[in-house]
């Protein structure tokens, strides 16, 4: 579904990624995990189109899409969240997932202006959806609320929300984990389960604390120092020793 491959970046004299290979199977959830700074955001920011690599390919079901625009790389059916929350913070809920809709129809200003059949069609076909979508996160209650008001767990949950409008084959989550409690965590793994099954996603979600993801993930890809050092199943990711090592030599516990 995902091919990265020999994917390099530097930033100044820094290398975030060195070389990086990664494979997404359709239909699985992957992990990509590491200590801090080990460039897993910089992966996601490369695949996106956020930056160019130095080197590198990256390709979704086979077609290349190093150099194109963010857009067209989502619409090419890859759609991410961030680390930091990114939300339209004063528009309401609503507004913030039917913003994030492209018209399948496509029509003009003019079309616009004038509030033709096409437009008003179009416009319903939308918010139809996004009350869908709103219904299926159980955030249809907070549909007229603002963004900025809702709960730090609801944000994150908006936030995917509005990644899914898009209608993406491949869905990239940076840390939608970071700042919740265990129970909204455990919710938050059934929850992503389900729109896997519901909208047939790929998924690969990052994450820094080993054991949280091992809970989610049926393959992780371990990081280090911009570079793959391990590959394969929660359990033989645990007693990799290199793993191990790549976390206790940044002074960070495996699960902190
Ligand atoms: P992770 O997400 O694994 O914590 P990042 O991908 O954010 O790591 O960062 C990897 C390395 O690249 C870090 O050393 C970071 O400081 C550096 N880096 C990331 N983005 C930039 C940037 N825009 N400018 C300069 N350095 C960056
Ligand atoms: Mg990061």
């Amino acid at each position: 579904m995902l091919e990265v491959k020999g994917l390099t970046k530097r930033f100044g004299g820094i290398m975030a990624l060195c070389g990086v290979d990664l494979r997404l199977r359709e239909g699985e959830l992957a992990g990509l995990i590491g200590p801090n700074g080990s460039g897993k955001t910089t992966v996601f920011n490369v695949v996106t189109g956020i930056y160019r690599p130095d080197d590198g390919s990256v390709a979704i079901e086979g077609e290349p899409l190093v150099g194109l625009a963010p857009h067209k790389i989502q619409r090419m059916g890859i759609a991410r969240t961030f680390q930091n929350i990114r939300l339209f913070r004063n528009l309401t809920v609503l507004d913030n997932v039917r913003a994030a809709y492209h018209p399948r129809v496509p029509y003009g200003p003019v079309s616009a202006l004038c509030r033709t059949g096409r437009f008003v069609e179009g416009e319903k076909e939308i918010r139809e959806k996004t009350m869908d979508l709103l219904a299926l996160f159980s955030l249809q209650v907070r549909k007229d609320e603002l963004a900025r008001n809702l709960p730090y767990g609801d944000q994150r949950r908006l936030e995917i929300a509005r990644a899914l409008a898009s209608e993406p084959k491949v869905l990239l989550l940076d840390e939608p984990a970071a700042g919740m409690n265990p129970s909204e965590v455990k919710a938050l793994m059934e929850f992503l389960l389900e729109i896997r099954r519901r909208f047939r996603l790929t998924i690969l979600l990052i994450e820094h604390r080993m054991r949280l993801a091992m809970g989610i993930c049926e393959r992780l890809i371990v990081m280090d120092f911009g570079t793959v050092i391990a590959e394969g199943t929660p359990s033989e990711i645990r007693n990799d020793r290199r793993v191990i090592e790549a976390y206790l030599g940044r002074g960070t516990h495996p699960d902190s």
